[in-house]
């Protein structure tokens, strides 16, 4: 039995959006779930559906062997974190860490242990005595996060909890909810739009699109193998490098060709549909002496590497890549045939 189970969970809002139009997932105790997607795609209406803030008009929701779909958010043990830090204005960090523990009647000396645990885990000692509008942002998501994990709920929720911080407390603060899931293996359901947050916080990622779910699986699986051209695009960045073509018969190979060229790039498949999209992520393609020729139309340098933009006859091509090139330079491009992918240009789904 999962520990929550979404079954054809849907909502449509009274103006006739249909937010969310029947995802089905399975989560166990201990699993980091991160939910990614475009803006819209239904994260957040899903996650307050599981939260009980808002009512799904079909489905069923089960968490820890309760149907809970049309319960009130009180009578279900859910931890939420929002994007934006709703402190309690007229109280110090400190009351307002305490203030979910009190609710349920822990006593005193348990909401000071606790207290003083979370505090250092997120670095908020100093802070206890000060009120939320003398903190800085980072501060006030440090302590909203604190108030969050001060108890220890069946699941967290957490809606982009990360999303309004700069980037140097954006890492730490990823580094510390990792490290809390990794130590006392919460159930957490996890929403943002950022591929790389998704990639570095989830055992499962769960990816939507339209109110759908595209694909879950291990970041690893979501990267290497993506279910579908929208996940193959939208997970990395840049994202995978996608041409559609031809297979046609070389020999005693399968290639893969496009119109008015004469290059063959081998396939490692005995059969493949006549017409393809071909993909390939970017640290997959390097230079090399012979190989595809190209020219360089845009080199991004982003310091430990860089991607290099190449205009060959196939199409243009994105490489990662540790070396600098200049603007026109002409080079030629070996494509490492183990991790090509091919999807179906009609489906739009995997074939490899
Ligand atoms: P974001 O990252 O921008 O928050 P999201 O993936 O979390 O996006 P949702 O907020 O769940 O997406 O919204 C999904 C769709 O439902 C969007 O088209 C949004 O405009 C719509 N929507 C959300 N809340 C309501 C509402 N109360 N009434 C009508 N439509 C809504």
């Amino acid at each position: 039995m999962p520990f929550l189970e979404l079954q054809n969970l849907q909502k449509t809002y009274p103006d006739g959006t249909r937010a969310v139009r029947g995802i089905d997932l399975r989560v166990d105790k201990g699993e980091f779930i991160v939910l990614l997607g475009p803006s819209g795609c239904g994260k957040t209406t899903t996650l307050r559906m599981i939260a009980g803030l808002e009512d799904p008009t079909g489905g069923q929701i089960t968490l820890d062997n309760q149907n809970v779909t049309h319960l009130p958010p009180s009578q279900r043990d859910v931890g939420f974190v929002f994007q934006f830090y709703a402190l309690y204005p007229h109280m110090t960090v400190q009351k307002n860490i305490a203030f979910p523990l009190e609710n349920i009647g822990t006593s005193p000396s348990e909401i000071e242990a606790a207290i003083d645990r979370v505090a250092r885990a997120l670095s908020i000692e100093t802070l206890l005595d000060q009120y939320p509008r003398q903190l800085s942002g980072g501060d006030q998501q440090r302590v909203s996060l604190a108030r969050a994990m001060v108890r220890t709920p069946d699941i967290y929720l957490m809606d982009e909890p990360l999303g309004t911080l700069d980037a140097e407390h954006r890492l730490e603060l990823r580094a510390f909810i990792r490290r809390q899931q990794l130590s006392l293996s919460i159930t957490a359901i996890y929403v943002t739009h950022d591929q790389e947050e998704a990639m570095s916080l989830a055992d499962r990622i769960v990816v939507m699109d339209g109110g759908k779910i595209r694909q879950i699986g291990s970041p690893s699986e979501i990267y290497t193998h993506p279910a579908d051209l929208f996940v193959a695009n939208f997970v990395g960045s840049p994202g995978m490098n996608l041409l559609s073509g031809q297979i046609v018969q070389n020999g005693d190979n399968l290639t893969f060709t496009r119109p008015d060229t004469d290059i063959h790039i081998p396939i490692r498949a005995n059969t493949a549909p006549a017409q393809v999209v071909f993909g390939m992520r970017p640290e997959f393609i390097r230079p090399a002496n012979r190989g595809i020729p190209g020219k360089v139309i845009l080199s991004e340098y982003l310091g430990s590497h860089g991607y290099v933009h190449v205009d060959t006859p196939i199409g243009e091509l994105v490489m990662r890549s540790t070396d600098r090139f200049a603007t026109g330079e002409k080079i030629h491009l070996h494509l490492n045939e183990t991790h090509i992918r091919l999807f179906d240009p009609d489906t739009e789904t995997a074939l490899t």
